[in-house]
């Protein structure tokens, strides 16, 4: 998740996504262009209908579409094979983010069309961030304008297995590809999940234990070297819900990992989906190991392909698997780096969101 910014005036550009990278869009497009559903080339009003605090820095935006319209096929297409986002407009600034839309909740299916169809964002808000703290500051019921999808990722028709590694917000894309992981029978995926804070994750348990390494006790240079960096202070005057004692992302976490239970029970075919939680304050880090011991080789009866998933601050992507490039103004994925350049990968493939 590339966090390049770069403005012109009157100019609308938005960096950081390997679809759209270094693409430049008039502002002032006619405001016909706003009118219809979700499109990625016109920005889309949609009314802010929640804010739900995760942690202190970080909320889930419920968005509904202002007039009303249906989610496109687009985006229904883009839910069965990709991982995908959305832009969001700084209408000031003239200026637009990426955010990755999380998937409905495992529930939803029982609620109405309309419903579903909301797009939801999770959002951390960067400290001095230009798009993020002004989405953060706006009240509900404001219009935010979005434009996408734009798919970042696509996954093989032939999907078997995913690691995904992700740092912080890059929870979203691994939530995206686990919902489209549980539509294929017999998927199997593992979420390595890095937070700074506990309190992004609350009450969220991994499912293979994790020991703290004494050897990092009290030193940040792990933190700053994956690019996690310092942790923000807390802000106190956030109200953060937590519900049985589990933050709101564990849960639906939870709820994705007992569709998966449930649908091993209905077809007898095993298929899973674990997690792994890591937190900075708590000693815990992502090893080596724990993505080696992830990587099983296909067995003759099991064709399929295999996948390792990278997402999160350019830090984290870069101490795992390498920078992304720049080239001819798009985003490229650039040479496997980092760690997974020094692991026997066997047959599985890398891929950084
Ligand atoms: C495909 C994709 C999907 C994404 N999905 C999500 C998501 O689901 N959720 C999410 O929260 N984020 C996501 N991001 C990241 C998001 O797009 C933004 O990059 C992020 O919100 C920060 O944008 P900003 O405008 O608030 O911060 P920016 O203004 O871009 O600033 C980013 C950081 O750089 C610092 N900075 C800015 N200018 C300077 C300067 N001149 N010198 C020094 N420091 C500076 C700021 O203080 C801030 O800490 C995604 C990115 C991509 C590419």
């Amino acid at each position: 998740m590339s966090r390049l910014v770069r403005i012109r005036p009157g100019v609308l550009v938005v960096f950081g996504s390997s679809a759209i990278g270094g693409a430049a869009y008039r502002f002032f497009k006619s405001p016909s262009s706003s009118e219809g559903s979700l499109n990625p080339h016109t920005f889309t009003p949609y009314t802010l209908v929640d804010k739900q605090n995760v942690s202190p820095s970080s909320a889930i935006f419920t968005l509904r579409h202002s007039e009303g319209a249906h989610e496109p096929e687009s985006v229904k297409e883009a839910w069965k094979r990709s991982v995908w986002s959305v832009q969001a407009k700084q209408p000031q600034l003239q200026i637009a983010r990426a955010y990755t839309p999380l998937p409905p909740p495992v529930d939803a299916s029982t609620e109405s069309e309309e419903t579903s169809a909301h797009v939801r964002l999770l959002i951390r808000a960067e400290e001095g961030g230009e798009v993020s703290t002004y989405l953060h500051g706006l009240p509900e019921k404001a219009t935010i304008e979005l434009r996408g999808p734009n798919v970042e990722c696509e996954l093989p028709h032939d999907i078997r297995e995913v690691v995904f590694l992700a740092g912080g917000t890059g929870i979203a894309p691994a939530m995206q590809v686990a919902q489209a992981m549980a539509r294929r029978t017999g998927s199997k995926m593992c979420i390595l999940w890095a937070n700074r804070r506990r309190e992004e994750c609350v009450g969220g348990v991994s499912d293979e234990h994790i020991p703290a390494n004494p050897v990092l006790q009290g030193g940040s240079w792990l933190r700053n070297l994956i690019g996690l960096g310092q942790p923000p202070a807390p802000q106190p005057s956030a109200v953060v819900p937590v519900s049985h004692g589990k933050g709101v992302i564990v849960r639906e976490l939870e709820a994705l990992k007992e569709r998966s239970r449930v649908a091993t029970q209905e077809s007898s075919v095993h298929q899973e989906l674990s997690v792994q939680y890591y937190v900075d304050e708590e000693k815990t880090f992502i090893k080596p190991g724990d993505v080696a011991k992830r990587l099983h080789v296909n067995a003759p009866d099991e064709k399929g392909s295999r996948l390792i998933l990278v997402s999160g601050p350019d830090g984290f992507i870069e101490h795992w698997a390498g920078k992304k490039l720049w080239v001819g103004g798009r985003e490229v994925q650039g040479p496997l780096g980092g760690v997974l350049a020094q692991m026997d990968l066997k047959d599985w493939k890398v891929f950084k969101l």
